[in-house]
């Protein structure tokens, strides 16, 4: 049994989600110039005929052989799925292939030159996604200033998925599922940035997928360039798994974004999935967040269940140093992620999915957004 005590869990952020029945934006911003990131994935040269693409027309590539033309009129939207802070997902129909799929929906404020590179963009992700892990891009549009990004549908992320075990069913993820999870998450994100230099930068509980036989990382890349564009005019404070690096002023704006940003969101992500804790306490404004992140101890996983190889993986990504942090080839060395490469594991893991899954489906009780480190669990705050 896990510990049960939680603080009152409080609202996520302060924004409101954006309404999308409001009359297109006009589009007059300039593209994001974002100087520090050279990880993009070069656009391919742009073609007479690219050049006078209809945005609202896409493709759809469900698979080698099933390709279809199509508009947001060929989607039935079968009801949302969920929204962030930049857009709503939706569960949708493409009608003609009987396909089920989730389009993601976001508030663009990029211009149409912007519009057709991050299609361009995304058709290269597409065409040459062979990981695993990596959810299925199907297709994208442009439809009165919103992205419509059309994806592969998986039962649900991790950070629903991680409350309904530990605050629901008051039990805790075993430890050789949460390395499984670990592993293939660090496989995409070496992936994406191997193949397609791209830093994810959103690395956190709700863009990792659930279903019921694996794990997938999603919104990278496409995405990334629209909410840079809205996340620019937002403060660290609402972006809980900024590393020390990103939210302190003076190294945020000197330093460019590196792989060992995502490496530390990638070990606050699994210390939440580990404890069923967000690891810090609530924030009451961006100053706390800098004294607790940037001047505070390190944090430390330091639960007796988690095995050493557990809570030194953790906690070596949680190095406050970015440059003592490891990449992900060295990360992909570690003990706890070596064990769960058989096939072995990932049959395990794939049974967990499956049953927590089964009581998820059945379960329509709506989840608080986030718990936050009890209070009275300083214990795992200690110094190194
Ligand atoms: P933020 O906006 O801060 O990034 P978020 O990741 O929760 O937060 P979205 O990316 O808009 O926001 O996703 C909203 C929810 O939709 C996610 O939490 C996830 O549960 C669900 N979701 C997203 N994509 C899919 C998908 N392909 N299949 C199934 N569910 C999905
Ligand atoms: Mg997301």
């Amino acid at each position: 049994m896990c510990e049960k005590k939680m603080n009152k869990p409080s609202l996520k952020f302060n924004l409101k989600p954006l309404n999308f029945q409001e009359s297109p934006k006009n589009n007059t911003e300039k593209p994001p110039s974002d100087s520090t990131d050279t990880t993009r994935i070069p656009s391919r040269p742009t073609s007479s005929t690219s050049s006078h693409r209809d945005l609202s027309t896409g493709k759809l590539h469900l698979s080698d052989t099933k390709v279809y033309k199509f508009t947001s009129n060929d989607l039935i939207d079968r009801g949302v799925i969920g929204e962030g802070n930049f857009g709503i997902v939706c569960k949708m129909e493409h009608e003609k292939s009987a396909t089920i799929m989730a389009v993601k929906r976001i508030r663009s404020t990029v211009d149409e030159r912007c519009q057709k590179q991050m299609l361009n963009e995304l058709d290269i992700v597409m065409r040459e996604n062979t990981c695993p892990h990596i959810v299925k891009f199907y297709g994208a549009l442009f439809k009165e200033g919103d992205c419509w990004i059309c994806m592969e549908l998986m039962d649900t992320s991790l950070d629903r998925f991680y409350k309904y075990v530990y605050h629901k069913l008051h039990q805790c993820i075993p430890e050789s599922v949460l390395a499984y999870i670990t592993l293939a998450a660090l496989e995409a994100l070496d992936y994406i940035k191997s193949r397609w230099q791209i830093i994810h930068r959103d690395v956190k509980p709700s863009n990792i997928l659930v279903s019921r036989t694996t794990i997938k990382l999603c919104d990278f890349g496409i995405s990334g360039q629209l909410i840079d564009s809205i996340a620019k005019t937002r403060d660290a404070g609402c972006r809980p798994y900024l590393p020390p690096e990103r939210i302190d002023p003076i190294r945020a704006t000197r330093d460019g974004y590196d792989v060992r940003s995502d490496v530390w969101s990638l070990g606050i992500t699994i210390y939440e999935i580990a404890t069923g804790y967000f690891p810090f306490r609530e924030w009451t404004s961006v100053f706390d967040q800098l004294q607790q992140i940037v001047e505070g101890p390190p944090l430390r996983l330091s639960v007796d269940r988690l095995s050493n190889n557990c809570k030194d993986f953790v906690n070596t990504c949680l190095n406050k140093d970015e440059n003592q942090r490891p990449k992900y080839k060295k990360l992909l060395e570690h003990e706890f992620v070596r064990k769960a490469t058989t096939s072995q594991q990932a049959e395990n893991a794939a049974d967990y999915f499956s049953e927590i899954i089964d009581g998820l489906s059945e379960n329509t009780d709506t989840f608080e957004l986030y718990y936050y480190l009890p209070s009275d669990s300083s214990a795992t705050l200690t110094p190194r």
